[in-house]
């Protein structure tokens, strides 16, 4: 999941953003409703954590925008408003959640990972995949039972891939998944993360589409 991150008050803008980076979300910080807007529009994103009273555009103006322009993005509303008024405004204009300020943080994560299993189209944050299964709440895989230790985009990258298991994912798009907005990206490092995937898990898990990228195996998804 890609996550743009709206929020104009720093110390609250900068613990999510370490939450968000401590969960593994490849994530972009804007403080300004306009750049927000226009980020927003060019950056593909699958979330956007939307402060409402925002510098330069109102969130629910931000919103309007978007749902106007047909985007589809999840929206998770955060809000220091008293009263239900904007909250009922941000979901007729097509939010999908909210949290009052003040939240904690863990609440804020877990509402993500609910919005994240509807987009996956799945039930439970086990995501399990053949002899496979990825936690999307405690970021812990497992192969036939057993633990299996993940770097962090090692991690994010699997996810991304369990995300859309019947797609092939272009380098560039694991490369947005797992880097998000860093520059400086070495050229073949989506395929060193594949290299050390395969080896901590099986082989043959991840297949190279030679010329378009990489996929998770299919017909590894009914073994037992
Ligand atoms: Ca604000």
């Amino acid at each position: 999941m890609r996550i743009l991150l709206v929020e104009d008050d720093e110390l609250l803008g900068s613990g999510v953003s370490d939450a968000l980076e401590n969960a593994r979300y490849a994530h972009e910080w804007e403080r300004d409703g306009k750049l927000a807007l226009a980020a927003a529009q060019q950056g593909n994103f699958d979330l956007i954590i939307l402060d409402l009273g925002l510098p330069g555009m109102d969130g629910l103006e931000v919103l309007r925008h978007l749902r106007e322009g047909g985007s589809q993005t999840a929206v998770l509303i955060l809000s220091a408003r008293d009263g239900s008024r904007d909250r009922v405004s941000g979901l007729n204009l097509g939010a999908d959640d909210y949290l009052i300020k003040p939240f904690e943080l863990d609440e804020l994560l877990a509402r993500i990972n609910a919005l994240e299993r509807r987009r996956m189209g799945v039930a439970s944050n086990q995501i399990k995949f053949g002899r496979l299964v990825l936690d999307l709440s405690s970021h812990s895989v497992s192969l036939d039972g057993e633990s299996v230790s993940m770097l962090r985009r090692e991690f994010m990258l699997l996810r991304k891939l369990l995300e859309v298991p019947n797609q092939i994912l272009s380098r560039g798009q694991l490369e947005a998944a797992v880097y998000g907005f860093e520059g400086d990206i070495e050229s073949n490092s989506i395929d060193v993360h594949v290299f050390h995937l395969r080896k901590k898990l099986y082989p043959e898990i991840i297949k190279t589409i030679r010329g378009v990228g990489y996929q998770l195996d299919p017909a590894l998804k009914a073994e037992k």
